[in-house]
């Protein structure tokens, strides 16, 4: 059985004083021996202090973001071994954001996917559509088409160990979830895509996670769903008890 995973996405937002509350909070109620595992990827100024805070701890940090480059003249980047130096264990690559914002191509996403795993880095690969190409019944065309652009490019076993997060575009900061019906059937299909492309085994083992408006309120119906690992989790991570409530969800659908 594959075990749930909880990941906070801190986005834009943060401060020393503030995540230094949040992250303290965190470590009351999230102990070493919880059912789900834990995460919060972090601005990258923050990874120092996210070190600090929870090394030794049950919560592993990452980033949201990183490089397609190693090193060279690109300013501004941040490389995937740079992230790493701070003992991160992720890096969000393909987040909805940084394509529609910032023109991130499923080539670019793809290469950037890559470098985390260059680096050491867990890449946590997002996928999803918009509004505009679910009513158009795209949906699985999509996917389908995010996931063979990284299945191409990594060969049979480019995904083996690393974690996809569905995250329908409409469901991102909107307030809006996919019912449980839908996200089972999207991380259903995404597996299916992988099994079918490469080794099932490595489909089988994979994490699959969902993100979109997950909090307290829905966590625990989406976290039931087979195919649903856990959650990559944006605003509700801001806020403790909001995202160890989430994290709580987690852990109880393992133990059924
Ligand atoms: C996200 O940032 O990946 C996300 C899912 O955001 P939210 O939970 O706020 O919808």
């Amino acid at each position: 059985m594959r075990s749930k995973v909880v990941v906070g996405n801190w986005k834009l937002n943060g401060s020393l004083a503030g995540n230094d509350a949040l992250v303290r909070a965190l470590l009351r109620e999230i102990p070493r021996n919880g059912a789900a595992a834990c995460a919060v990827c972090v601005p990258y100024p923050y990874l120092a202090q996210a070190r600090e805070l929870l090394q030794g701890s049950a919560i592993a940090w990452g980033a949201q973001d990183c490089s397609r480059h190693d090193s060279g003249a690109y300013t501004g980047e941040v490389s995937a071994a740079m992230i790493a130096e701070f003992a991160a264990r992720y890096a969000i690559v393909g987040h909805s954001e940084r394509r529609t914002l910032f023109g991130d191509t499923d080539a670019i996403v793809v290469a950037k996917f890559a470098a985390a795993r260059r680096a050491g880095l867990t890449p946590i690969f997002c996928v999803g559509e918009t509004l505009e190409e679910r009513e158009a019944g795209r949906t699985e065309a999509v996917l389908a088409r995010q996931v063979d652009a990284l299945l191409q490019s990594g060969g049979a076993g480019g995904l083996e160990g690393a974690v996809v997060a569905y995250e329908p575009v409409w469901a991102i900061g909107t307030g809006r979830t996919a019912s449980r019906e839908q996200a089972e059937e999207a991380h259903a299909f995404i597996r299916g895509r992988v099994a079918a492309k490469v080794q099932p085994n490595i489909a089988a083992r994979l994490p699959i996670l969902y993100g979109g408006s997950v909090k307290a309120a829905n966590a625990a119906d989406l976290f039931a769903m087979p195919d649903v690992d856990g959650g990559l989790v944006g605003g509700a991570s801001l806020v403790a008890e909001e995202f160890v409530a989430i994290w709580r969800a987690a852990g109880a659908a393992v133990k059924g």
